[in-house]
């Protein structure tokens, strides 16, 4: 009995309380010190909710291009949830700080008189008693919702094109992106968007607009919550250089646009002490912070603990390609995120002019008023280029926000090495300007699942039977299997390709067949990486995450294909690890670094190496981009990515 007292003094005020609201469910998990799990709880959507009658979390229209889910649906999952971990022993008492992951893109919009209702909420009461009332529409879109094409396009017209709106957000214009989706309801809803100042306190009108995870921080922060940069990198809103909203895509969105969004803040950020309504109710401590919460994707980044060098591959439900890039590039496919770990990691070439003679001479003068900036951007700042190889200076009392940045007697510089190799000796050492990318394959876990049935009438085990009995490279046979339309690259349908690269209507074997999915799918990963940039070179690693990283057959494919180790991770589920992570980082980012606070994790398990003659193989089928992505470019016109998003045909199939 005195040992579990002593326990509970030691470990007093160290748990984090992590939410993930997710599609189908909303799960909490509270974790210790050493983020061990200590309690973990779940609330299913649509079997403990049925009241709001969704269908996998979400209600869609009939055309199947609308998806919303209810938005009291999450907080009432939020009343159940706390309930079910308090009932399971949790002490929340000894929350030290929250964090949350959520499905990325969805929006919320809240009404006028909703931040007082979040700040006085009575503790007797269920959340979702009292925020009935505080949204302006019912239902947020989410994610897979792809009904704003109409809205992308103007906003692409509107900024100049796909191109502009990639370099200035980091993505092209998305349907589930939050910017078309606020210029849908902006436009056919302006009563439920707008906000004007004629409005009466109890008028209509959204004076907030939050993504999902800053609307479940909200909810634990008792006010709004500000939207981090890696989530808000998703909403084709954000400008990801400066990291302020972009006012071209605001004006280009919806009217006083920017009165609805707050201040974008650093992942890692505290956003405030939790709200005294669960002090009341729940005992939570009054001192327990409440962290910024992300997006899944950004989160799986942090989980991950990604390095310069690894891929990581997540086979979900869909497919998701991890990477890191070491420049910015303006993407037609894929997402450039802002770095969820490192706020400064794009302005990461900060150090001191002691450490650097050769900047000393140019700098001295400029040292304490000036600002040196990427010159690319700004051709006024030509004037000031000293030898080129420095100097990029703009004066600070342009951009007092740099103000926070400088030090005395430090130099901050940021530009693009690659864009100038003379800078490269002096950079070098002090190089972190590394941006996460991020790509979705939509066929993923359920493509696999429909091969597996048509084969194997069900069973993994067959599947991987017939995996392990054809040889790689599969005889030279290759196929493209995508049961909806995919992203990268824009097509849809099954198709398959012969030694001689013919198309084929069916393979004479079912295990050419699986092999062929499998390869096929991990072949288009390795193709879009290097299309990105990304080389795989001797120390090269693959991180598998995800339902089908159980599965050894398919990771010896990942393997092979990539002619790369492939490992996995220990914990299963890496958003809900890496909010975690987040939470304690935004604990202790004053004094400890990010990678200096995961250091006692378990590494990795390596669980696949390539064979010797991995490397043969894939010269003998890298074949395969002629007949995805750049064969895609080739039919249409073009060789650049960009033409992959329009639909078209394959050339018609022989029998096989
Ligand atoms: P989510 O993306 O929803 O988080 P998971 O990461 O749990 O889902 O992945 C679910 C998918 O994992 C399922 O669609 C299933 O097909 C796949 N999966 C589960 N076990 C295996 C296995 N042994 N082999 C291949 N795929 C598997």
């Amino acid at each position: 009995m005195s040992g579990q007292v002593q326990q509970r003094r030691v470990n007093k005020q160290s748990h984090l309380l992590i939410t993930s609201t997710l599609v189908f469910q909303l799960k909490g998990v509270i974790i210790n010190n050493d983020l061990q799990i200590l309690h973990e709880t779940q609330v299913q959507f649509d079997a403990d909710l049925p009241e709001f009658r969704t269908h996998g979390g979400v209600v869609s229209t009939e055309d199947g291009h609308t998806i919303t889910a209810p938005t009291l649906l999450w907080v009432k999952a939020l009343d159940l949830l706390l309930d079910q971990l308090k009932l399971a022993g949790a002490d929340y008492t000894n929350i030290a700080a929250i964090s949350g992951t959520a499905q990325q893109h969805g929006s919320v919009y809240w009404q006028r008189g909703a931040q007082h209702t979040l700040q006085f909420l009575e503790a007797s009461k269920f959340l979702h008693e009292q925020l009935v009332r505080s949204f302006s529409t019912p239902n947020s879109p989410v994610w897979m919702d792809s009904s704003t094409t109409e809205q992308c396009r103007q906003l692409e017209r509107a900024v100049g094109g796909a191109q502009k709106l990639a370099e200035i957000t980091g993505s092209t214009a998305y349907e589930r992106f939050t910017a078309s989706q606020i210029a849908k309801l902006s436009q056919t809803k302006p009563s439920v968007y707008n906000n004007t100042e004629s409005e009466t306190s109890t008028g209509t009108g959204s004076q907030r607009i939050s993504l999902v995870s800053s609307f479940a921080c909200s909810l634990f922060l008792g006010r709004y919550a500000d939207i981090d940069y890696s989530d808000g990198s998703g909403m084709n809103l954000l400008d990801i250089h400066s990291k302020e909203w972009s006012q071209i895509c605001l004006d280009a969105t919806a009217p006083n646009l920017i009165d609805k969004l707050g201040t974008p803040v650093a992942s890692s950020s505290i956003q405030g002490p939790i709200s005294q309504y669960f002090v009341e109710r729940f005992d939570f401590n009054p001192d327990c912070k409440v962290a910024s919460f992300t997006g899944d994707n950004p989160a799986s980044l942090i989980g991950m603990c990604l390095t310069e060098g690894t891929i990581a591959v997540s086979l979900g439900t869909s497919d998701t390609l991890f990477l890191w890039l070491r420049r910015p590039q303006t993407l037609l496919e894929g997402h450039i995120l802002c770095n969820p770990v490192d706020k400064e990691a794009y302005m990461a070439l900060l150090w001191s002019v002691a450490d650097n003679p050769r900047l000393n001479t140019v700098s001295q003068s400029h040292m304490r008023a000036t600002w040196p900036y990427c010159v690319a951007g700004n051709p006024r700042l030509n004037t000031v280029i000293h030898e080129g190889y420095m100097a990029l200076l703009w004066s600070v009392a342009d951009n007092p926000r740099l103000n926070t940045v400088i030090h005395e007697g430090y130099m901050a510089l940021l530009w693009s090495v690659a864009d100038n190799p003379r800078l490269n000796t002096v950079s070098q050492p002090h190089m972190r300007v590394t941006w996460p990318y991020c790509g979705h394959f939509k066929n993923g876990s359920l493509t696999r699942e429909r091969v597996r049935d048509d084969c194997t009438e069900g069973s993994w085990e067959l599947f991987n039977e017939l995996l392990d009995s054809t040889p790689r490279g599969n005889f030279g046979n290759m196929g493209l299997y995508f049961d909806v339309q995919e992203i990268i690259p824009f097509v849809k349908g099954d198709h398959r390709f012969n030694k001689a690269n013919d198309r084929v209507q069916r393979f004479t074997s079912m295990e050419v067949e699986v092999r062929a999915l499998v390869e096929g799918q991990f072949l288009a990963k390795r193709a879009h990486a290097e299309d990105l940039g990304f080389n795989i070179e001797a120390g090269s690693r693959i991180i598998a995450t995800g339902g089908a990283s159980n599965n050894k057959s398919i990771l010896q494919v990942l393997s092979d294909v990539f002619n790369a180790p492939v490992y996995v991770l220990e914990a299963a589920n890496s958003a809900m690890l890496g909010s975690a992570y987040q939470a304690k980082h935004a604990l202790v980012a004053e004094h400890t670094s990010f990678s200096e606070m995961t250091s006692c994790l378990s590494p990795p398990v390596l669980a696949c190496q390539p064979y010797k003659d991995a490397a043969q193989v894939i010269i003998t089928i890298a074949r395969y981009p002629l007949c995805t992505t750049r064969w895609w470019g080739a039919i249409v016109g073009s060789s650049s990515l960009s033409s992959t998003r329009s639909r078209h045909d394959f050339p018609p199939a022989t029998p096989a």
